[in-house]
């Protein structure tokens, strides 16, 4: 089923207690993309970069089948770019430098060809870009989004604005209790439900996901990696995994979204063992199916008599 994903292609900058890369590739759609698209191709990407976005990195898009038709390429303009720095903790971050520049300006433009997609994955970028792209669509069977705090403190209105027309909403849990206004991450879910998502999904980082379909719960495991290097882009390469197989199976059921889940927590998983988009530019299928598996074996337990 077709994909359609909107969010920032970056420049960024990234600081971990292990290494620092300068411009290197990054951006909320950029991971989305490319993690969706070991589920479904085409993966339709609407986006802006400038001039300095380097060209074999479309190039790469294009190899991924990601189409570009409604990407917009600012010659005269700077591609988005962020500088995060992270300690010991990697759960937690700073953003040091946030410089919108193509994006200040952006308008989104969904092509004629992509109206119809099924599915929307709206990533993190300015929640009045995100209204501004699900207005274009025609009648989409499902709308994911995801946010970040900057967006929460600097444009808390329209976000809540977005929150009323979506039906899935990815959030990490720092993010989900500044937003709420809640300590408690189920008290926490229970109020952004009520803000109009049926389905949130709150990412514990390193400690795994919560699923909150309606009135249900599915609490899904961490991988228990031993080498994090970056967990830059996690968020939304599981993001990108969880929509990229929904999309592919076209099954929006409960039973379902705990599958996405899991596939969306593996892409993750590959993300954060390597800088940048190193980790899931060049993954085959029998590395994600056996990861997945492993999810499974790591998890799974016989009932019991008391
Ligand atoms: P994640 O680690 O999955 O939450 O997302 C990291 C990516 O988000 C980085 O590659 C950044 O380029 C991008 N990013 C950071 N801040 C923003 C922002 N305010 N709007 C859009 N994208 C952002």
């Amino acid at each position: 089923m077709s994909l359609l994903v909107v969010g920032s292609l970056a420049l960024d900058t990234i600081e971990t207690p292990f290494g620092k890369a300068e411009r290197t590739l990054g951006g909320s759609a950029t991971f989305i993309s490319v993690a969706a698209s070991y589920f479904v191709q085409p993966v339709r990407l609407v986006g802006v970069v400038g001039g300095d976005f380097p060209k074999k990195e479309l190039e790469y898009f294009e190899e991924r089948e990601i189409d570009l038709e409604g990407l917009q390429i600012i010659e005269e303009g700077k591609t988005f770019h962020w500088h995060g720095k992270y300690d010991y903790d990697l759960n937690s971050r700073e953003s040091l430098v946030t410089e919108l520049n193509v994006f200040a300006d952006f308008d989104p433009v969904v092509p004629e060809s992509f109206k119809k997609s099924r599915y929307l994955c709206l990533g993190n970028i300015n929640p009045e870009l995100q209204k501004k792209v699900f207005q274009q669509m025609e009648n989409p069977k499902l709308i994911v989004a995801d946010t970040m705090n900057f967006w929460i403190s600097g444009k808390k209105d329209a976000l809540i604005d977005v929150l009323k027309h979506i039906n899935v909403f990815i959030i990490n849990d720092s993010e989900a209790r500044e937003l709420s206004e809640e300590a408690n991450l189920f008290k926490a879910a229970k109020k952004i439900q009520s803000f109009g998502p049926k389905i949130v999904i709150i990412k514990k980082g390193e400690h795994g996901a919560l699923l909150f379909y309606e009135n249900e719960l599915f609490s899904a495991p961490a991988y228990p990696l031993e080498s994090i290097y970056d967990p830059t882009g996690a968020g939304d390469s599981f993001a990108g995994g969880f929509i990229g197989y929904i999309a592919k199976t076209d099954d929006i059921s409960f039973e379902n979204m705990k599958r996405a889940v899991i596939f969306g927590s593996t892409i993750a998983s590959f993300c954060v063992e390597k800088f940048s988009l190193e980790g899931t530019r060049d993954l085959s299928h029998i590395q994600i199916k056996d990861r997945f598996n492993e999810f499974t074996r790591f998890s799974a337990f016989e009932p019991s008599e008391l």
